[in-house]
């Protein structure tokens, strides 16, 4: 595909900050931005110049909506895989396959397997004798996830004891039970495709998670993830090469004292790659556009000797403009969500600094 020329239309699936933050790239490069979502709190709505809130089987208004695209993104891996396939092929970036891969747990984990990644011991649980028997094979402690739909920790069940998930039924639905991981720190690998198969590479921060959900990404991450990221990334361009992926993806890992362990992908810019808006030369952001775009890459190198982004969740968002009076030009971006609801990603905050922490 030669490059898209400014003005074009870049169709965005789904409409939340991930695909408002990518609009604010594509139109800074010149672009607009169209979004597709099912009717909600759709603050992607914001910054585009039209939004179709339909659902994701209404075929007619996927066609509609493809039809005013140059090229088509989304910013939510749960897009039902057969609304991704509704768009022309030759007008979607990344190619749904790695929608498949990555909508299924088991199939990320066996995809990843295949190059390399070693996943946490884990057992498919379609029953409960699954159940049962994973708890068995697998041990305690370990967690429930249902195989499908999950995020931020949503749709997953801790398991501490074998006797603890006597308390716990199998939900009814599939799910993947796998052993408790004893992590040191995690980190992710969010790297950048282009339509000519360059792979460019950010550095990796340390990624904090609380209830399932990141909490902090910060850069530098120390030793220990610094000497497991050269093999993540190895791991992580593989995947990338067999998805003949154009755009940003991210994988996670656990650091532990024996190596990376594989958690999961995301087929799309990720919130621990936030920090790159003020921290990296380009951010993930721009980058996706401009991979799906099909304009040359730019720089992902950190630009600060330390970065530290947090998420701002709930009801804090509601007071967080306090924080621009603090030392240190802390960098606010609040995602127009109308109902600050306990637990929901609000905003984020980026401090940045030329000085080691
Ligand atoms: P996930 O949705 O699978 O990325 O899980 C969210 C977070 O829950 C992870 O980032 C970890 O902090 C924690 N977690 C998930 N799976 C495991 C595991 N097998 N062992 C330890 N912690 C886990």
């Amino acid at each position: 595909m030669s490059a898209l020329p400014p003005g074009s239309t870049i169709g965005i699936l789904g409409g939340g900050q991930l695909g408002r933050m990518l609009a604010i790239s594509a139109t800074q490069l010149g672009y607009r931005c169209i979004g597709y979502a099912p009717k909600g709190d759709n603050v992607a709505c914001d910054v585009c110049v039209d939004f179709f809130e339909n659902g994701w089987t209404d075929t007619e208004a996927l066609a509609a909506f493809a039809s005013q695209c140059d090229v088509v993104t989304w910013e939510f891996e749960n897009v039902p895989l057969a609304a991704a396939r509704a768009i022309p092929a030759d007008r979607i970036a990344p190619d749904p396959h790695a929608l498949e891969v990555a909508q299924d747990r088991l199939n990320e984990k066996r995809f990843a397997e295949d190059f390399g990644a070693s996943p946490a011991a884990y057992m498919r649980v379609e029953s409960e004798e699954d159940f049962a028997r994973a708890i068995d094979q697998v041990g305690a402690p370990g967690i429930l996830k249902t195989a499908r739909d999950g995020y931020d920790g949503k749709g997953q069940w801790r398991i501490d004891s074998a006797h603890d998930a006597d308390g716990i039924r199998f939900p009814g639905t599939p799910c993947v039970y796998e052993g408790m991981v004893a992590f040191e720190e995690e980190f992710s690998v969010i790297l950048v495709r282009g339509r000519d198969g360059e792979i460019r590479f950010w550095d990796s921060t340390v990624n904090t998670h609380e209830g399932g959900m990141l909490v902090s990404s910060i850069l530098p991450a120390g030793d220990l993830i610094e000497g497991q990221v050269d093999g993540a990334r190895a791991i992580a361009r593989q995947v990338a090469d067999a998805l003949q992926y154009v755009g940003v993806l991210t994988l996670e890992f656990f650091a532990t004292k024996q190596g990376a362990v594989f958690n999961e992908m995301a087929p799309r810019v990720h919130n621990s790659g936030h920090w790159s808006i003020e921290g990296a030369a380009t951010s993930q952001f721009e980058n996706h556009i401009r991979a799906i775009a099909g304009l040359p890459l730019g720089s992902t190198e950190t630009r600060f000797a330390s970065v530290d982004m947090r998420n701002i969740v709930g009801e804090d968002a509601l007071t967080a403009h306090t924080m621009l009076a603090e030392d240190g030009e802390p960098h606010l971006h609040l995602y127009g969500k109308a109902e600050a609801r306990e637990g929901r990603k609000m905003g984020h905050v980026t401090r940045v600094s030329h000085t080691p922490s």
